[in-house]
C-alpha cells in the first residue's frame, strides 16, 4: 500500500481519487450534426446552424456514437441502460448554445469495472453520452483567462461526441491512477471507440483527490483537479494536491470542496471555482431528443463482437506461460506494447517462456520487433537454453534478428558467436584467479555478500578476456567448484 508519511507529525495517510475521464469517440461526423468530426482543421471550418446553437435549429442523434458508447460500455462491464438527454445550463463563450446536451440521472452505462495489470478492479459508477465544448484559447497573460490580452474561440470542437467515464473513488496511489488511465487507453483502442489521444485532447483526465488517516474507513473531503493532459503531469498534480491536503488536516484547518488547475511549471494546484451543485445547472430533459432505448440484439451482437480487451489478452500469455503466477510485469508490457501475439507465437514454437517473456521484456522495446518472426524468436531462445549462446550474445543477436529479418543460426555464425569450449573457459578462469589471488581469497573466505561482489568481479573479467563469449551462469559454476574444491 503507498500511504504518506507527515514529515511533521510521523502519520501515515492513504490516498483517495476517483477520476473523470473524458473521450472523443471516433465518429466522422459530430454528435448531433453532421460536420465532420476531425482535429487539427483551420478554426471554424467545421460548423453548421446546429452546432453554433442557432434559433430553430435541431439535433439529430448520431447513430454510430451511441452504438460506440454502448461498446465501450460492455467493454467495461456497465449495464447498458435506457437514457435521457438533458440540458446541464451555463454560459461559456465557446459554448454557443449556453447549454451542453449530457446525460444527467438517467445515463447509458451503469456500474461496471476495469481491471487493472495488477488485478486491481476499479468500479466504474457511470460512462454518460455528452457534446464536447468548443475550444477558446487565451492570448497573453501565459494563456489564463484573467491576465488575457484577449481570446479566440474554435468552434470546430463544439459538438463533438464525448463519453465520460466515472470512476468510484477506488484508486489507491498517482501510479496505480496512471495505470488506471493506460488500461482505459487499452480499452478504447481496443473496442475503437477512440484514438484515446491525450495530447490532442480526445483524452482528457480530471482527478478527484482527497486523503485519510490510515486505518480511516470514511471519505474525506476531496478536490477536483480538472484537465490533466498528461499521465505524467496526472500523477504529479495527485501527490502534489494529497500533500496540500495533508498539510491543511494537520494544522487543524479543513480541506474545502472545490475545482483546482494544475499548474506544470510551478508544480503545484491552484484554487479554481468553488464547487458548484447540481443545482446550478438547472438540467432538464432535452425537449428536442426522446429517450435512448437499447434494444437487447444490438446489445447481443455488441457482445458477441467484442475483441480481446487488455485484460483478456494478458490472462491468455499467462496461460501460455504457465499459470496466473507468471511473469506478470513481462506480461503487462507485452500487452502494452502489442508483443503479446508475437510471444505466443513462440511459446507455441517451441520457445522457453520465461527466456521469451524476458527479451520481450528487456530487449524488445524497440521499432520493428512486432515484425519478428515468433519461430526465429523461439530458435534463438532454444540456442541458449542448449548454451550455444551467452544471455549477452543472445540481445546482440536478437537485435539483429528486428534490424534485419535473419535467422538467428546464420547471425550467430557470421558474429563468430560459436559456443566456447569448457575446458577453453576453465583455463581462462584458472589464469585469472592464479592473477587475482587477492580477490580469490575474499571470494573463497568471505560472506555471501563479498562472494556475491567477488563473483562479479570474476565474471566480468572473464567475460573481458573472453569477448563476452563466456556464458555467465556456466562461469559463476566454475567459480563455485573451486571453492569448494580448496575447503
Ligand atoms: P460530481 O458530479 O460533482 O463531479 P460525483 O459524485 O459524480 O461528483 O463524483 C465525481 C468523482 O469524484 C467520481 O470519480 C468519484 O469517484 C470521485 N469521488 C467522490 N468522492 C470522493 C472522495 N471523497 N475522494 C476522492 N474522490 C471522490
Ligand atoms: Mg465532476
Ligand atoms: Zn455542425
Amino acid at each position: 500500500m503507498t500511504t504518506i508519511t507527515s514529515a511533521t507529525t510521523g502519520r501515515e495517510w492513504e490516498y483517495v481519487i476517483g477520476l473523470e475521464v473524458h473521450c472523443e469517440l471516433a465518429t466522422a461526423t459530430k454528435l448531433f450534426c453532421s460536420c465532420p468530426n476531425e482535429f487539427g482543421a483551420e478554426p471554424n471550418t467545421n460548423v453548421c446552424p446546429v452546432c453554433l446553437g442557432l434559433p430553430g435549429s435541431l439535433p439529430v442523434l448520431n447513430r454510430r456514437a451511441v452504438e460506440l458508447a454502448m461498446r465501450l460500455g460492455r467493454a467495461l462491464h456497465c449495464t447498458v441502460e435506457p437514457s435521457v438527454f438533458a440540458r446541464k445550463n451555463y454560459f461559456y463563450p465557446d459554448m454557443p448554445k449556453d447549454y451542453q446536451i449530457s446525460q444527467y440521472d438517467q445515463p447509458t452505462n451503469v456500474d461496471g469495472w476495469l481491471e487493472l495489470a495488477d488485478g486491481t478492479r476499479v468500479g466504474i459508477e457511470r460512462a454518460h453520452i455528452e457534446e464536447d465544448t468548443g475550444k477558446s484559447t487565451h492570448v497573453g497573460g501565459g494563456g489564463r483567462i484573467h491576465e488575457a490580452g484577449y481570446s479566440l474561440v474554435d468552434y470546430n470542437r463544439a459538438g463533438v461526441p464525448l463519453v465520460e467515464i466515472v470512476s468510484r473513488p477506488d484508486l489507491r496511489s498517482p501510479d496505480q491512477a496512471k495505470a488506471y488511465v493506460s488500461e482505459l487507453r487499452g480499452v478504447l483502442l481496443a473496442t475503437g471507440a477512440s484514438d484515446a489521444k491525450m495530447e490532442e485532447g480526445s483524452l482528457r483526465v480530471d482527478a478527484n483527490v482527497s486523503v485519510r488517516p490510515v486505518g480511516e474507513t470514511s471519505l474525506g473531503t476531496r478536490c477536483e483537479i480538472k484537465n490533466l493532459n498528461s499521465l505524467r503531469s496526472l500523477g504529479r498534480a495527485i501527490e502534489y494536491e494529497a500533500r496540500r491536503q495533508i498539510d491543511l488536516l494537520e494544522s487543524g484547518e479543513r480541506v474545502v470542496q472545490e475545482t483546482r488547475h494544475w499548474d506544470e511549471e510551478g508544480g503545484r494546484t491552484r484554487s479554481g471555482r468553488s464547487k458548484e451543485e447540481a443545482e446550478d445547472y438547472r438540467y432538464f430533459q432535452e425537449p428536442d431528443l426522446v429517450p435512448l432505448v437499447p434494444d437487447p440484439a444490438g446489445i447481443a451482437a455488441i457482445d458477441e463482437s467484442m475483441p480481446l480487451l487488455p485484460a483478456d489478452r494478458r490472462a491468455r500469455l499467462a496461460e501460455a506461460a504457465g499459470g496466473p503466477s507468471a511473469a506478470a510485469t513481462a506480461i503487462a508490457i507485452a500487452v502494452e506494447r502489442g508483443l503479446d501475439e508475437l510471444a505466443l507465437q513462440a511459446i507455441a514454437a517451441g520457445g522457453d517462456p520465461g527466456r521469451v517473456l524476458t527479451h520481450i521484456e528487456h530487449d524488445l522495446a524497440v521499432d520493428g520487433a512486432e515484425r519478428l518472426d515468433p519461430a526465429s524468436l523461439a530458435a534463438l531462445v532454444q540456442m541458449e537454453v542448449e548454451g550455444q549462446l551467452t544471455a549477452t550474445q543472445a540481445k546482440q543477436v536478437l537485435a539483429e534478428m528486428v534490424e534485419t529479418g535473419g535467422d538467428p543460426g546464420a547471425i550467430a555464425l557470421a558474429r563468430g558467436f560459436e559456443a566456447m569450449d569448457t575446458a577453453e573457459l576453465e583455463a581462462v578462469v584458472d589464469e585469472l584467479i592464479a592473477a587475482h589471488p587477492d580477490e580469490w581469497d575474499e571470494y573463497v573466505s568471505g560472506d555471501d555478500k563479498r562472494r556475491g561482489k567477488l563473483t562479479g568481479f570474476f565474471v566480468g573479467q572473464v567475460m573481458k578476456a573472453t569477448k563476452g563469449k563466456a556464458d555467465g551462469k556456466v562461469v559463476t559454476r566454475l567459480l563455485e567448484d573451486r571453492r569448494a574444491g580448496t575447503n
